[in-house]
């Protein structure tokens, strides 16, 4: 028997084949080639298989979005046969014997500068479009799966950590569960997990190791525990664990439809957290409420180019009409720190998490933060959809997203084009500074959401990536309580509500201490919703105390 320890981060238990994910590296191999014809006819092989991938995504776009979606594919399927593309990597392999990698990958850096130098801003967007059929060429070219998992049946997904970006590629009806070498438990591997609803692992290290690949293994999302040739034992309580784990779902079905009300009659909003329009079907088939918070800049991180406002119109839009007139806050781009965009041309900082990101990018590039604010607007007309700003510290910031918001509301409606100008405006309260400065802040908006991920980075001094703070990581402490308390009174002062939409919002063991404090909202990831539904039920706000916040 083997067994790893690690840290689990996604509850559940199962089991099945390790596939360890493969990257599409960054790194392209550089030789001489003794066979250039060989390198050809690889290269011949390489084009066909992206011309197949890109007529199929190109039919698939067509069936879903219709004609124009398609659009994309078929300039990219032009790419890989464009004759003075390929005439270049030709004359490479003839002239410089290199391999048929190393020649693609200087065929499209080429071609993708001689884009980006033109005048023309339709010529220069192709920059990235070259770029992108060049990588998969490539990847082609050196067996890279898209959607990281070449296997029939689904896997456990093993990996170092996962990217944002890598983990929206993923295949994700392949995926049992999540173990990682490194990673924490508020990094977006867990995060994707516990929306997905299955068990995830992370804090493995150097136990993992490559050639476990293949071989079963059964995991606890629970104890963190991985386990490869389990003895006797292991495999009964794993068995006994995987059996109450389906009668858990089961019972946790008859919570669908229920109120999500405590037994003295306390109303609380039970959301979700979703990074992209296809986790809406987890949120219905969990019966959530609302959406709390959707991470839009996963919108972002998806693309090569910025997503234009048509674009990220639709997203929004099919949102809004598929939760059907139930709440969706949308939150407005949150990158950098751990979210990276190739595109935005991030300068890179030593502490990137207290660098440019969220809503200091978006208010020092007024012009993209207007193309997403038009995007919500105009979706707004389709639902009920609600604005949130991220990583707020000033009021100043909240005046000018306000003025933002006025000045699209106002062009909106010269151009005649619908939208709710009722529209609910919210800031995350993520920073100390927002919850120092709740009271002000609180007069400016319609609700606040915590952050609870990015609050107890800041307030603790603790880097949510860093799996490595051990005693000194504390969620429950005192501190990230005393605050949430803070900004509670400070909002039900100004009379609005205040929600949670950071991780800690799923901690059934602080749901007592949040109804003391008097938190309305609950923002969880889908699978969390009907263990919570069924606590909040069981709960009496009457014997609910505030013991926790003191030490
Ligand atoms: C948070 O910080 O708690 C939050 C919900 O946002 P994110 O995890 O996307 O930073
Ligand atoms: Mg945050």
């Amino acid at each position: 028997m083997i067994l790893m320890q690690g840290k689990g981060v996604s509850k559940g238990v199962t089991s099945g084949p390790l596939y360890f994910f493969r990257r599409s590296s960054e790194e392209i191999p550089h030789y001489t080639a003794d066979d250039i014809e060989n390198e050809k006819s690889r290269l011949a092989q390489a084009q066909e298989k992206s011309m197949a991938q890109l007529e199929a995504l190109a039919e698939q776009c067509r069936a879903e979005a219709g004609d124009e979606s398609a659009v994309l594919f078929e300039t990219h399927a032009m790419f890989v046969e464009d004759e003075d593309y390929v005439d270049c990597i030709l004359s490479a392999l003839e002239e410089e014997h290199c391999n048929v990698e190393y020649a693609v990958g200087q065929a499209g850096e080429q071609f993708a500068a001689m884009f980006g130098a033109m005048d023309d801003e339709y010529m220069q967007a192709r920059a990235a479009d070259i770029k992108d059929v060049t990588r998969r060429i490539l990847n082609n070219l050196m067996g890279v799966v898209e959607g990281g998992i070449d296997s029939e049946e689904p896997v456990i997904l093993a990996a170092d950590d996962l990217a944002p970006s890598e983990t929206l590629q993923l295949d994700k009806s392949k995926i049992l569960g999540f173990i990682t070498q490194g990673g924490s438990g508020n990094s977006h591997t867990a995060i994707l997990a516990r929306t997905m609803g299955i068990p995830a692992i992370c804090g493995l290290g150097d136990a993992l190791k490559q050639s476990y690949e293949g071989r079963t293994a059964y995991i606890d999302g629970e104890t963190g525990k991985v386990v490869l040739e389990p003895d006797e034992l292991t495999l009964q309580s794993f068995r006994e664990k995987l059996a109450k784990q389906e009668q858990m779902r089961e019972l946790m079905q008859t919570m669908k439809g229920q109120e999500d009300v405590t037994l003295d009659g306390r109303h609380i909003k039970l959301y979700c957290n979703i990074g992209s329009p296809e986790d809406v079907s987890a949120v219905l088939a969990n019966d959530g409420q609302g959406i709390g918070l959707f991470r839009s800049e996963f919108l972002y991180l998806a693309a090569s180019d910025y997503p234009t406002e048509e674009e990220q119109f639709q997203a929004y839009k099919s949102v809004a009409e598929a939760m059907n007139g139930k709440r969706v806050i949308i939150r407005t781009l949150d990158i950098g720190a751990d979210k990276q965009v190739d595109y935005f041309h991030l300068t890179k900082e030593e502490n990137p998490a207290m660098g440019l990101r969220a809503i200091r990018i978006c208010l020092n590039r007024p012009e993209g933060f207007r193309t997403q604010l038009r995007a919500l607007y105009r979706a707004s007309a389709y639902g009920k959809v609600a604005i949130m700003f991220p990583m707020i510290t000033s009021v100043w910031e909240v005046k000018e997203c306000k003025r933002a918001c006025k000045s699209v509301m106002a062009e909106l409606t010269q151009e005649g084009i619908p939208f709710n100008p009722e529209t609910e405006i919210g800031i995350m309260i993520e920073t100390p500074a927002s919850i120092f400065m709740a009271h002000d802040l609180a007069k400016l908006v319609d609700f606040f959401s915590v952050g609870t991920n990015d609050l107890t980075q800041y307030t603790l001094a603790c880097d949510r990536q860093c799996n490595d703070l051990g005693k000194f990581f504390v969620p429950h402490h005192p501190a990230i309580l005393r605050a949430l308390k803070m900004a509670a009174d400070a909002a039900h002062e100004a009379g609005i509500w205040i929600g949670i939409c950071g991780e800690l919002g799923a901690d059934l063991s602080l749901l007592p201490t949040f109804l003391a404090i008097g938190i309305d909202e609950l923002s969880v990831s889908p699978a969390s919703v009907l263990p919570l539904r069924a606590a909040i039920r069981e709960s009496d706000t009457r014997a609910c105390t505030l013991e926790l916040l003191e030490q």
